[in-house]
């Protein structure tokens, strides 16, 4: 009878539980006739939402859009945060049904596929081949073709940024025609749409370079924040068996800031690849996880409980063996947010190698004394690359990927834009760059300061597309008025 009661006890108090998650983050709060994106910032009317079907239809939309004023925006699955898919009284191309994979070719190890494909439709396609993607995010629900224009990267710590594997793609230009771009026909055009956040034209579809599926042994290993560049460079990088790499730095109030998790994906040769080659189904166990998330947002205790329980999950990683298909899945349904008075937002920060300790610890107080409230910082290696015009990563970079709660009012807003402003400073000061898919918090000479192509990248802009068809609230916000 006792043992009834404490049962139904339990129960009631997980029952209570869940109800509490589900109000604090699954409210739905959006004005379904409102266009806006994964940021739910600045919701505006367009004229219309433009589904993408056929190559001739887009063409059509291209003349159509011209002729009677209207601008284009391109979406994809629309996780980028600052108003790069959409502009208002404009059309809304959502390329997400433009998503047919066209070939793979095993001898050359290549696919091509239509630019509104994600890259799970990628890996589904390619996995049976014993094939996989070369660069990605660490999430494979984003689509190709958004993913090339904001030149992605992840985990994959030998084969620098997204760019690197792609080898042309077709471009449907301002002017109606389409072009094939590579890095020998139209080549012009190569580092400009790719990393080009949509401004260019209308990617239909792309050729990427794979690489072999592989397995993989995971290791994670605790580092603290003052060693981590020399860990990285002495037994993460110089050991060519690591194949990927990320850390977790620590945000809990006991350790902020100076504890970090790394977790190596190593090479395993002795077992066969064969028995895990299977690929993982959908996110799991997304309840337990949010509501530990939940706790993260709400408070330093909660924080405390959401660094340790991460710590305890990588420890039980700890020698499991898995594919480099399946390492490039990672779970974001716990993350999902979407109640009415606040929202999760990233930021990116790249900073030089060897100056990640001390960056760090420069932003440790800014951090706190604009409280702002901050649930995990992932690090990512990203090799130098100079290609895309837009190019992020300058120099060889450890990318700080800052996930912040802020609240979504006017004031709230404003208050976050100087604080995150503040942190960009310090970015600066130590030669870093920062993301831009994500919200528009930099200021306009920040923006210029971190991307100094950015001049050239307008001017090939306006030559491409001298009636401003491609618009955005990115391009408004960045371009520049003075020039
Ligand atoms: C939870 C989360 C995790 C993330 N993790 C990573 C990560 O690990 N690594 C990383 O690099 N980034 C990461 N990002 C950023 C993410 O990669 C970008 O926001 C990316 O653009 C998302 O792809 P999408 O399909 O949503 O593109 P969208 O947001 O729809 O579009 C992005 C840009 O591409 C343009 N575009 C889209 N399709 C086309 C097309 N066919 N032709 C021309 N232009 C087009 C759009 O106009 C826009 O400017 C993450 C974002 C979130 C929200």
């Amino acid at each position: 009878m006792k043992d009834r009661g404490k049962k139904a006890a339990a129960l009631a108090l997980l029952l209570g539980l869940c109800l509490y998650v589900y109000m604090a983050t699954d409210a739905p709060d959006q004005n379904p006739y409102l266009i806006t994106d994964y940021s739910r910032l600045r919701p505006v009317k367009v004229d219309r939402v433009v589904p993408g079907h056929e190559e001739d239809q887009l063409v059509e939309l291209v003349r159509e859009a011209k002729a009677k004023g209207l601008t284009l925006s391109i979406a994809g699955q629309r996780h980028s945060q600052g108003g790069h898919t959409y502009y208002k009284d404009g059309i809304m191309v959502d390329m997400t049904s433009f998503n047919r994979i066209l070939d793979v070719d095993p001898a050359r190890r290549t696919i091509r596929v239509q630019a509104g494909a994600t890259w799970e439709d990628v890996q589904e396609a390619v996995n049976p081949y014993g094939l996989s993607v070369k660069v990605m995010q660490s999430q494979n629900i984003f689509t190709v073709g958004g993913s090339i224009s904001i030149n992605a990267h992840g985990r994959d710590i030998r084969s620098g940024s997204l760019i690197k594997s792609v080898e042309s793609f077709r471009l449907l230009l301002a002017d109606g025609t389409i072009q094939t771009v590579s890095r020998s026909e139209n080549e012009d055009l190569f580092p400009l749409a790719l990393g080009g956040y949509g401004l260019f034209g209308i990617i239909l579809d792309v050729t990427l370079t794979l690489t072999e599926d592989e397995l993989y042994r995971i290791e994670t290993e605790p580092v603290t924040t003052a060693d981590y560049s020399e860990y990285f460079a002495n037994k993460v990088q110089a050991d060519p068996q690591i194949r990927q790499h990320l850390a977790r730095i620590s945000v809990a109030p006991d350790s902020f800031l100076t504890e970090i998790v790394a977790i190596n994906y190593r090479l395993e040769n002795k077992e066969p690849l064969g028995p895990y080659r299977k690929l993982k189904a959908g996110d799991q166990g997304v309840l337990p996880s949010k509501l530990l998330f939940q706790l993260n947002r709400s408070s330093d205790w909660g924080k405390n409980v959401f660094w340790q329980t991460q710590h305890k999950y990588y420890d039980s990683l700890q020698g499991d063996l898995i594919s480099r298909n399946n390492a490039m899945r990672s779970k974001s349904a716990f993350m999902e947010y979407t109640a009415a008075s606040s929202h999760d937002l990233l930021q990116e920060y790249f900073i030089p190698v060897d100056r990640f300790a001390d960056f760090v610890s420069a932003v440790g107080p800014i951090l706190q004394e604009e409280r702002l409230n901050l649930l995990n910082i992932t690090v990512r290696y990203v090799q130098e690359d100079r290609e895309s015009l837009l190019s992020y990563a300058a120099k060889d970079s450890f990318a700080l990927v800052c996930l912040f709660h802020l609240p979504i009012t006017s004031e709230g807003q404003a208050r976050s834009q100087k604080a995150i402003q503040r942190l960009l400073d310090a970015v600066i000061d130590h030669h870093g760059t920062y993301y831009l898919p994500y919200a528009p918090f930099p200021s306009l000479e920040q923006f210029r300061a971190v991307y100094p192509q950015e001049k050239s990248f307008f001017e090939k802009k306006r030559l491409y597309d001298p009636g401003g068809l491609f618009r955005s609230y990115f391009y408004e916000e960045y371009k520049g008025d003075d020039r």
